[in-house]
């Protein structure tokens, strides 16, 4: 049984979805991995704020960077321009964090390679978490493509908990491709039948623990606006167990985003435990992860 967890970029199924990744290698079952915004267009250099953005550290210039993602300042290690990695260096760098997460998961990973938000055009805390442009679409085709050509029995998407663009793409890709075969203004997606059933949504962390994710409510309104009015999302829960610390290894197999995101190893450890723990008091029993499954009602 092959299941398909869409990654936005290189880190959030191990952020996000860990424990279950980690579960469902030790029965036995078939996890795929697509990331979708890892890729660097066509910019040529990394802008300081995209630096810092993705995770390699502000230039030593005297300038912090502008808050990225709601991750905490990034210190400067006596970097200089001169260390900089090109964007497509970066992004490299990126997907081989992932790949050798994969590898330690057993799973299969596919890249997509669009180009992340900060390549796109968004610069800065208000339009890397605010709403994705007009001209800026959900990558609705490209993963039908992947979809169709996987056939999972699950698919995974993330529920977009703090905004971030690139988050919010992935899940709108996810509303759209619910209902099967649709018709787009530039032409039909060939998906199969819909993923009614057989997609979940999964709370993007760490997001969800800095701004306290508890109810769907606490979505903006405009997160599910596009879902179906005859489908709902039932919770379902993951116990970690022995599983929080195989969560905690597969993150720190991306080493470039852990002081970026959490400051230090440690605080990275003890928010994965600590969100594990809400997210199982909310379901009434042990250190949990929380997916919502999308059913008709
Ligand atoms: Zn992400």
């Amino acid at each position: 049984m092959t299941h398909v967890f869409v990654s936005p970029h290189p880190d959030d199924i191990a952020l996000s979805c860990g424990g279950l990744v980690a579960a469902l290698q030790r029965r036995g079952e078939t996890v795929v991995i697509v990331t979708v915004f890892c890729g660097a267009g066509s910019s040529s250099t990394l802008t300081d704020y995209q630096r810092d953005a993705l995770g390699f550290g502000a230039i030593a210039t005297g300038a912090t960077g502008a808050e990225t993602g709601g991750q905490t300042g990034v210190t400067a290690t006596g970097a200089s321009s001169a260390d900089a990695p090109s964007p497509d260096a970066a992004m490299a760098g990126r997907r081989s964090e992932d790949e050798r997460y994969a590898r330690s998961v057993g799973a299969a990973i596919t890249f997509l390679n669009l180009p992340d938000a900060v390549f796109r055009g968004y610069e800065g805390e208000a339009q890397l978490m605010g709403m994705p442009r007009p001209d800026d679409p959900a990558p609705i085709e490209a993963l039908a493509r992947e979809l169709g050509r996987l056939k999972p029995k699950h698919v995974y998407f993330p529920l977009g908990v703090g905004n971030h663009v690139d988050h919010q793409l992935a899940r709108a890709a996810g509303i759209a491709l619910l209902g099967g075969p649709h018709d787009e203004p530039s032409g039909s997606v060939a998906v199969g039948p819909g993923l009614l059933g057989r997609l979940l949504f999964y709370e993007d962390f760490p997001y969800a623990q800095r701004v306290g994710f508890e109810r769907l409510e606490q979505l903006p309104g405009h997160a599910l606006a596009t879902m179906p009015h005859d489908v709902s999302l039932a919770p379902e829960y993951c116990e970690l167990g022995d599983l929080l610390d195989r969560k905690v290894e597969g993150i720190r197999v991306y080493a470039s985003q852990i002081d970026s995101q959490f400051g230090s190893d440690g605080a990275m450890a003890e928010a994965v435990r600590s969100r594990a723990s809400r997210v199982g008091q909310l379901g009434g029993i042990d250190p949990a992860e929380r997916y919502w499954r999308a059913i008709s009602s």
